[in-house]
This record gives C-alpha cells, structure tokens and sequence, in this order.
C-alpha cells in the first residue's frame, strides 16, 4: 500500500487588499484539504489594513505558518548585482555589492564594457589597458577567460557590471592601507565614473568555528619550529595537474624546508577521491616523510595561517588567500593559476609582502620546473625584507579594523547611514 504525505505549500500575495484577501482564501481552503500552508507576506505593508487582516487571519487559522518577509536593506554578492538590483529598486531598498576580489578586478569589471568597444587593443596580449586614474593592466595579466567574448564569465561579468552603479557602494575586502592610491583614484577622483563609493572594510575577521576532531596536519605543525614551514595552497576550486604535482614534489625536496601541503587534484568544486599515496610518487613520499604532511580534503586554512610553524605561503592569490595571509602576517608566494588572480598577485607585490614570478604560465597553460620553484621557495623562506613586510602589513590590518580604524569607521558610517530614527 503506498501512502503520500500532505505537500506544503507557501503563498506570498502581493501588496494590496485585492491580493492579500484571495491568496489568503486559497491558503484556508488548501489547509482545509490537509495541505501544510505558510503564508509569506512582506514588511512593512503598504497599509495598515493589511497588516491588521493578516494578524486577525492567522489569529482564527492557527494551522497556517507564518513567514515574515521584512523589507530591509540589502548586502549583494557581486555576481547577483544584475538580478538583485531591479527587486531592490522596486521595494525603495538601498543594496550594496559586496566584492569577493580586489579593487583592482572591481574596476575591471566596471570599465570592461568601454574596453571591450577598444577590441582591438584589448585583444593584443602584448599590451596594456588602461583604466583612468589606475596603473595601467597588462593585458597578459587579465582573466584570460574575459579575452573571449563568448565565455560564460564574459557574459556574467559585462551583465553586473552594468549593475554596479546603481548601488549605493561597494564593501570590499580590503583596507586603506592596503591599496591606498587605488582607492583614492576611485574614490576621490572618481576616475571610474560607472563605480559608485568603494568602501574598504576588510580584512572580514575569520569566524572561529572550534576545530572538529584531531586532524594529523594540527599534531603534526605542533612539533615544527617557529616559521619553519611552507604551507602549499591553491583554494577550494584549483586542481593541480599531475605533471605539476611532480615538478612541486622535486622543488619541495630540493628545497628543503618543512611543507604542510593541501593537495588538490580534482576539477572545480569537486571532491577528491585519490588517496594522497595514488596522486604522490613513492620516492618523494619516500624522502619526505619527516619532512612534511599532506592534506587531502577541506582543512581550516586560517587556522594553518595563523599556526606559528608557517613561515611563508605559496598561494594561487584568490582574494580571500591573498587577505587571509595579510591578516596573518605570512609572506606570499604568488602563483596565479587563473582568473583575478595575476591582479591579486600585484596587489600582494606591491604592498611589499610577496613574491610574484611573471614569467610562471598560468596554471592551464605550462609546467613551472622544480628548480625554479625550489629557487623561489628558498627566496619566500629566506628574504628578511619580505618577512618584514609580512609583519608590517598584519600590524596595519589589524589597526584597519580595530575599533576606530580606517575599515571601522567606514562600516560605521553604512550602518549608522541604514540606521532607523526611533
Ligand atoms: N474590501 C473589504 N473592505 C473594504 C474594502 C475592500 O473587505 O472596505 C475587500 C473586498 O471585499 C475585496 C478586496 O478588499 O475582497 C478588494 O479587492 P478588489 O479586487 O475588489 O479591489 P481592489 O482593492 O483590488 O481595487
Ligand atoms: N579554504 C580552506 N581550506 C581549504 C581550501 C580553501 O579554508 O582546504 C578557504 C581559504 O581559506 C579561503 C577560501 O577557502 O577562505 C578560498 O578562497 P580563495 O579566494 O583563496 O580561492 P578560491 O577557492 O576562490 O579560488
């Protein structure tokens, strides 16, 4: 005998008596039929009438759920401008665009319909652009995907940039310091008149999830001594070729220092299923195994970051890695793999806590030897100057967001500016 189970349906009426009452009727008669009803309705309403029915209608239906849908202002990824913006504007709600990547890239982004009308020279790679008031971007740095018009990222990106200017602002995770002449320009100059305030409000302080379990790379960087490692990390969505894997594994062994590497080998988003023994050669497992640990699978990277034994950080330089270190103090290997990330790899150059080997393909394109990766990690480990640079850079991150630093203030400012009067 087979048996079904009630579906549950939601209703959400539109503003206005002539919506409320009829929806409101059909979500009676449903649950009258053994339906699970919740009615969504949004606050405030338009009048007082309707939020007086509403109250006395779920009074006297005390089957029917409730789900408030409260009118308030919006925080938007920037890939979901585009689609968000129309909704916001039509409910007279302020939103702002929250950027994942850096200034650099948010004004690429905003320019690009200009760009892309220059073709011509944006499609020489030799070249570069220039985007008003910032230094100009080599074009061989850009995300390669946006040099072929008909790639979903394009398409993505040319739809929100359009978006952006409708917002009220721009939270980035960054902060004054940390790229002060680009956020002036933007900023004071206006140079990109599509862009509307950027407002530095990083970096986004880690949240501390307390750890699950004893992984062995926790136990393991325990007994390491101080700035005695090198973590190895291309994020949550870059896999490593096997050819790459071992050219990285004869650098690391060359180079001799202790490695705590999260091992990524399966394509974007996906989870890995090879045991670090299919993936690694038996000789370098071999060699190394007192040398170092091997992560496969998720690992709270911040944690790895923040551990006292990590002395430097070969980093892909997606923008949360990029911050992450910053907040951390650890100097940086740049070794851009794809998208924003040559951008972000400047960035890093720049504030004088990384190291960034242009002449390195991205990661789809060649193979970077093992000596020459030996070479930069023995520079990462070795160079006072960067360390320094390491420590300066985490000493103003943390001032940026202290209270009454440059990214308080500013994250101050958009509260008090969404703040109701009483
Ligand atoms: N209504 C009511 N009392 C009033 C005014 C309106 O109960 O004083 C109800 C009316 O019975 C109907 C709805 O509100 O169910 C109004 O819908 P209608 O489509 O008649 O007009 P609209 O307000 O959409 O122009
Ligand atoms: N991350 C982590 N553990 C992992 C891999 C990544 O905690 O094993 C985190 C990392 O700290 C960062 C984010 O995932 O916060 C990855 O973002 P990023 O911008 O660095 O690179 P993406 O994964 O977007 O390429």
């Amino acid at each position: 005998m087979s048996t079904t189970q009630s579906p549950h349906i939601a209703l959400f009426p539109s503003a206005g008596m002539g919506h409320l009452m009829p929806l409101l009727r059909l979500a009676a008669m449903l649950a009258k039929r053994n339906c699970i009803v919740t009615v969504i309705t949004a606050h405030p309403t338009v009048s007082t009438a309707e939020s007086d029915h509403i109250a006395s209608f779920l009074r006297h239906n005390p089957e029917i759920n409730h789900l408030k849908l409260h009118l308030t202002p919006m925080f938007v990824d920037m890939f979901l401008v585009a689609k968000t913006v129309p909704i916001a504007k039509d409910l007279h709600l302020p939103i702002y665009v929250v950027s994942t990547s850096s200034v650099e890239f948010v004004s690429l982004m905003a320019y690009f319909p200009v760009i892309q009308l220059k073709s011509t020279e944006f499609n020489n790679a030799s070249t570069e652009i220039k985007i008003p008031g910032l230094p100009p971007m080599a074009v061989s740095s850009l995300p390669p995907a946006l040099l072929d018009p008909s790639h979903l990222f394009t398409s993505i990106i040319i739809m929100n940039s359009q978006a952006l200017s409708e917002a009220e602002g721009i939270l980035m995770n960054t902060f004054e310091w940390f790229q002060a002449s680009t956020l002036g320009t933007l900023n004071k100059e206006r140079a990109v008149a599509s862009l509307p305030p950027i407002l530095p409000v990083g970096p986004l302080e880690p949240y501390h999830i307390p750890p699950d379990g004893d992984h062995h790379y926790r136990s393991w960087l325990e007994n390491q001594p101080s700035e005695s490692v090198v973590y190895i990390s291309f994020g949550s969505r870059t896999a490593m070729s096997w050819d790459q894997v071992r050219e990285l594994e004869k650098g690391l062994e060359k180079a001799g220092w202790r490695f705590c590497w999260n091992l990524k080998t399966s394509k974007v988003d996906k989870d890995d299923h090879e045991g670090e023994k299919d993936i690694l050669s038996d000789f370098f497992v071999e060699r190394t195994k007192n040398k170092g640990v091997i992560i496969r699978g998720w690992a709270d990277q911040q944690e790895i970051l923040a551990h006292p034994a990590i002395g430097g950080f070969v980093s892909h330089c997606g923008w949360n890695s990029v911050t992450e270190a910053a907040w951390q103090g650890v100097p940086v290997l740049a070794w851009p793999q794809h998208g924003d990330q040559r951008l972000n790899a400047k960035v890093v150059e720049d504030a004088g806590f990384g190291l960034w080997e242009r002449d390195w393909d991205w990661g789809v394109d060649g193979i970077v030897k093992g000596e020459e990766i030996e070479r930069k990690i023995v520079e990462l480990m070795t160079d006072e100057k960067l360390r320094e640079g390491a420590k300066k850079v985490r000493e103003e991150a943390r001032k940026a967001v202290e209270s009454g630093g440059s990214s308080d203030r500013v994250i101050r400012d958009v509260i008090n500016s969404l703040s109701l009067p009483f």
